[in-house]
């Protein structure tokens, strides 16, 4: 089969790249190898957080920052919103800027589906993309039902998180082949597990979620300290919770250090306390959930000073007592992997791509577009964002 443009994935970026393209008249395949639209479907549990009104290049995380600013001015949240609201779809503000659907994600995805097709797309699911080459001036793909030929071929496969639905490396692969560098993967947006101490401390406190800071990197160092507040929730295995998630994205390994207390000037507290008889684990379950206080004398404080009255305790104690409970740090045992993680950090170098097109430099005709290109947004509708974004800015020009 021919076509004008070939679009390998059919995920946010490549429905949107392929609307786009086929408003412009160019004839449109989709390839996808399972059902088009899966992530969208789970996004912001079921409601698609979608974008966000706070959206800055400043969100994203790549080798080359500046590089989503010409695709991110290229699709405003406001030009998504509007052209929702006009098609009946309506969505609500959340914290920090969150834009989520009040209905169901499938209404979002059948709207997409539906203007893709109308626009002209043709949408072939259950099809795996085997190998792609190119020939002259045009791209020739292989699949096990067939040969597609094509002038321009969008690669918008995804990153590698959650297999399940559908995720493969075949994207990078094409990268490689066609010689462009594919920047180190990693599970982002993905819970943190514990080393074995920390395993056998809070091992059993899953379930328990409470409001805290999470930082990396050195607490002298203010500029390259990165620090997230919000829930942080105990699991079986470690913690997870927006704020940690959040955290996870820039983790590179090192320490985490969590303040349990972040609103709080608990040495404050303790001093103008200092003479209440009330002890140290029922004083601290009026500010953090009761178990995980518990929990958190009985590992932190020196044996007996868990349930000592708070007069009993010398201003040393207190000051220490302070300080862990701002600066709980420890070494994760890594994150729970890209089984998990809501996104893949890295992928095909910016450097080779052009910002206001995504086609490669190197390579004319061949595009990539979303999550398989090396720009990972924060938590909170920014990486949908940048699928819509990149796959639009790619669909007018492929
Ligand atoms: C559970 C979950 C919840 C999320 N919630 C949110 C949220 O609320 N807000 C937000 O901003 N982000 C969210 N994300 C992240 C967001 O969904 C992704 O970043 C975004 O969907 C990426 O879009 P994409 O089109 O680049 O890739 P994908 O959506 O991964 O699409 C790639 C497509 O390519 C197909 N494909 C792969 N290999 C092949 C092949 N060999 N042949 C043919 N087809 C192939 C895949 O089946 C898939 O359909 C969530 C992610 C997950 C996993």
């Amino acid at each position: 089969m021919k076509c004008d443009v070939l679009v390998i994935g059919g995920g946010a970026a490549g429905l949107m790249c392929s609307m786009e393209a086929a408003k412009r008249g160019r004839s449109v395949i989709v390839l996808e190898h399972g059902k088009p639209g899966r992530k969208v479907l789970a996004s912001g549990g079921g409601r698609s957080n979608f974008t966000n009104l706070n959206l800055s290049a400043d969100n994203y995380l790549s080798e080359n920052p500046d590089f989503p600013k010409s695709a991110l001015a290229g699709l405003t949240p406001a030009d998504i919103v509007r052209s929702l609201e006009i098609r009946g779809v309506l969505s609500e503000e959340r914290e920090n800027g969150q834009l989520f659907l009040k209905g169901r994600s499938r209404e979002l995805l059948e709207l997409l589906l539906g203007e893709c097709r109308g626009s002209g797309a043709e949408i072939v699911a259950g099809i795996k993309v085997r190998s792609v080459q190119k020939k002259g001036g045009s791209f020739s793909v292989d699949t096990g039902k067939g040969r597609f030929d094509a002038g321009s071929l969008v690669v918008a496969t995804g990153g590698l998180s959650c297999p399940e639905l559908g995720a493969t490396n075949l994207g990078h692969r094409i990268a490689s082949q066609f010689g462009l560098r594919v920047t180190p993967l990693r599970p982002a947006l993905v819970p943190f597990t514990f080393g074995p101490e920390e395993l056998k401390r809070f091992g059993g406190l899953s379930g328990i979620s409470l409001k805290a800071s999470v930082s990396l990197g050195k607490n002298k160092n203010k500029n390259k300290k990165k620090s997230f507040l919000g829930d942080i929730l105990f699991t079986h295995r470690g913690i997870s919770g927006p704020a940690v998630l959040q955290a996870s994205l820039y983790w590179a390994g090192g320490a985490v250090t969590i303040d349990l207390l972040p609103d709080i000037d608990i040495k404050g507290m303790f001093l103008n306390d200092s003479a209440r008889s009330t002890g140290m684990h029922n004083y601290l379950s009026d500010l953090l959930p009761r178990r995980f206080a518990l929990k958190w004398c009985e590992f932190f404080l020196s044996s007996g000073a868990c349930k000592k009255p708070l007069r009993l305790h010398s201003a040393r104690e207190l000051e220490r007592a302070a300080e862990g409970l701002h600066n709980w740090t420890f070494l994760p045992g890594g994150t729970e992997g890209f089984r998990t993680a809501e996104v893949t950090a890295g992928g095909v170098d910016t450097r080779e791509l052009s910002s206001r097109t995504m086609e490669c430099t190197k390579v004319p005709g061949l595009f990539f577009a979303g999550e398989v290109v090396d720009v990972t947004g924060q938590l909170g509708g920014y990486n949908l964002h940048w699928a819509w974004a990149s796959g639009c800015a790619a669909g007018r020009y492929a």
